[in-house]
């Protein structure tokens, strides 16, 4: 140490006298530097007055220059260059304190100073390596105060004395991590309580900065995200409780059309037995009340069936059973089932192919209810003496073959506004003058699903007044060769014939 300083050099200096170990003297210009008067440190420990000023218990030991950060009176941060001196021949020494500049503490009209001041964000200083808070905004020490009911200022504290537990905890593990890899750490929607039973939510980022290739600092940045936090879970749990419902209203609909199921099979395979048994004992007036039954029962059928295949569709438990097909045979006997329909409407409905075979892979169970359900709509919005095709051609698609069966009408059109709406779900379009029952809408929501699940696609063009044409495209996959004739493709197949008569139930042929 040096051990002679002439008291004229010492002149506008800020310096501290110790003398045996207590603080005998200062000069203005240490008041001036750290706030704190003659009153406040004469006669003290040198130790007690290293707390007050850095926070902790400075000991220079052998060394006579440190560099460290000064907590002033009025709480701001500076940083400093302690000298120290052996002066006169006793235990007398000296302590000089020079203010170093430094941009990131004395940030005064900056940028950084504006985002303090305005306090939208909280901000807060740390020192590396030991975390000791350098400075902070107010929303940063109100964030303080919350998360860690730290009544006192935090100012001049480490981490570890600010948040109970902080050693060896998983927040310690982050913050060392910022500081040893130098990279921001973010932390999302963290939450605090304060004493009072206040429920915040913040985003974090844990910056570290570096000054002479050493990370000295970190900055925390603290963004209150309460108000978007509490919205977002609050729409999470109303989404959670609204499937729950929308499970529980599924389950009840597939329940429900489960029994209503049982019991209208029972009453249809009734009336055919009926009709079997005392086929020649029925007079045409009990025959037409028998029709009628029937008609209307396969009505409430068509609905329950749609509903069932809605619910399983939606659950995916939907089976399906591909098999090699030849769609031009097959399209042919749908047709043919169904002609009978068309001709008791008035409506003539015609077949053309261009292929003589197309074999593909399908469900010839799924491809049946999605032509039967455009063919009953065809028949249904077609008005008698006007006529149906249907057409079947390959087209290329994406370079890859592809078959076409188109559905063509010279019914009512749909409006262009409403082409889309007609294929969501109980989507129907809204007409006001129809002679037509226009249903509930769930028929053509399950052809689309159908026809995805046939790897397929479904278009509509259509035009009011003039007809409408719905389009199927398949991929023709590579099917093999298809089986000569399926005992299933049959349009006089018991099974063909009721769900022709399942999905031509709600049509009123004035009979
Ligand atoms: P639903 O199951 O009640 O029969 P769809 O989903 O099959 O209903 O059809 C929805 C609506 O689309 C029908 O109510 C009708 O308004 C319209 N639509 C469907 N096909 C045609 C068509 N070929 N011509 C005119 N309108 C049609």
């Amino acid at each position: 140490m040096d051990s002679v300083f002439a008291s004229t050099e010492l002149h506008g200096e800020a310096y501290l006298i110790v003398n045996g170990g207590l603080v005998e003297d200062m000069g203005c210009a240490f008041t001036s530097l750290t706030g704190y008067s003659k009153a406040d440190f004469t006669n003290k420990k040198i130790s007690e007055v290293m707390h007050r000023l850095f926070g902790f218990d400075l000991d220079l030991g052998n060394r006579t220059v440190s560099e460290n950060f000064l907590f002033k009176k009025s709480h701001e941060t500076i940083e400093v260059r302690i000298t120290v001196y052996k002066i006169g021949k006793g235990s007398q020494k000296l302590y000089l304190f020079k203010q170093k500049t430094n941009f990131l503490l004395n940030f005064e009209s900056s940028l950084v100073d504006k985002i303090l001041k305005d306090n939208f964000l909280g901000v807060g200083l740390y020192s590396c390596p030991d975390f000791r808070l350098l400075k902070a905004n107010r929303k940063y020490q109100e964030y303080i105060k919350g998360a860690w009911q730290m009544e006192s200022n935090p100012l001049s504290l480490c981490l570890n004395e600010i948040i109970p537990g902080f050693n060896g905890s998983k927040t310690e593990a982050l913050w060392r991590n910022a500081y040893e890899s130098g990279e921001t750490v973010c932390l999302k929607e963290q939450k605090t309580v304060s004493e009072e039973g206040d429920l915040r939510y913040w985003n974090e980022s844990i910056t570290p900065v570096s000054e002479d290739n050493r990370v000295k600092y970190i900055v925390m940045i603290l963004d209150d995200v309460t108000e978007n936090t509490l919205k977002r879970k609050y729409m999470e749990e109303k989404n959670e409780e609204l499937n729950k419902a929308i499970e529980m209203k599924d389950e009840m609909l597939m329940l429900i059309s489960h029994e209503m199921k049982t019991p209208l099979s029972i009453i249809t395979s009734s009336i055919q037995t009926v009709e079997i048994i005392c086929k020649n004992e029925l007079t045409d007036k009990v025959k037409k009340y028998l029709n009628k039954i029937k008609q209307n029962s396969y009505r409430q059928l068509k609905l329950v069936n749609n509903i069932l295949d809605n619910t399983r569709l939606d659950s995916g438990i939907f089976k399906m059973n591909k098999v090699s097909v030849d769609i031009v045979l097959l399209t042919g006997t749908i047709i043919d089932s169904i002609s009978v329909f068309a001709e008791r409407k008035g409506v003539k409905i015609s077949f053309e192919s261009t292929l003589k075979q197309s074999v593909m892979q399908t469900d010839v169970d799924i491809y049946e209810r999605i032509l039967l359900n455009l063919l009953s709509n065809a028949v249904k919005f077609t008005p008698e003496g006007k006529s149906i095709e249907v057409s079947i051609f390959q087209i290329l698609m994406k370079g890859r073959p592809q078959v076409c069966i188109q559905v063509k009408d010279n019914g009512i059109g749909i409006p262009s506004d409403q082409k889309d709406l007609i294929f969501e779900r109980f989507g129907r379009v809204n007409r006001i003058v129809t002679r037509q029952s226009e249903g509930t809408g769930i028929g053509l929501y399950l052809v689309k699903m159908l026809v995805s699940l046939l790897d397929g696609e479904i278009t509509l063009d259509s035009k009011e007044g003039v007809g409408s044409t719905f389009s199927l495209v398949f991929p023709l996959n590579n099917a093999g060769k298809a089986p000569a004739k399926p005992a299933r493709i049959d349009s006089a197949s018991e099974q063909l014939v009721t769900a022709s008569a399942i999905e031509f139930s709600d049509i009123y042929f004035g009979a």
